[in-house]
């Protein structure tokens, strides 16, 4: 569960799956990166031609859950390949959007 789940945790059970196989060797940035865009690009395929809000049934939901479950897979594998503390970058990359979207100007706006 999420809530008594560390990321840690998370970031070695990606690593010890590819550990286990010796596919570090594929694991470079460049076709990590590649990979997380392939598997977003999947997750988009369950929403096309379908209107927006358009609600999922079981089986959509179970394909969206493991497509963007790979999303996410890719991201840990990028962030364990770089040797990145996602924690800490993903704080600070929230804190220069705060930053960069301050509430007063951008509340329910987007431009
Ligand atoms: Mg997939």
């Amino acid at each position: 569960m999420d809530k008594t789940t560390t990321l840690q945790e998370i970031k070695d059970l990606v690593a010890e799956f590819v550990d286990e196989r010796n596919w570090s060797q594929f694991h470079s940035p460049k076709n990590l990166s590649m990979s997380i865009a392939i598997e977003a690009a999947e997750l988009m395929e369950l929403f096309q031609w379908s209107g927006a809000g358009e609600p999922l049934d079981e089986q959509q939901t179970d394909k969206l859950n493991e497509e963007l479950a790979d999303v996410v897979i890719y991201c840990l594998s990028l962030a364990n390949a770089t040797g990145m503390d996602l924690s800490t970058t993903v704080r600070n990359k929230v804190a220069k959007n705060a930053g960069k979207y301050p509430v007063e100007k951008y509340l329910g706006r987007y431009k």
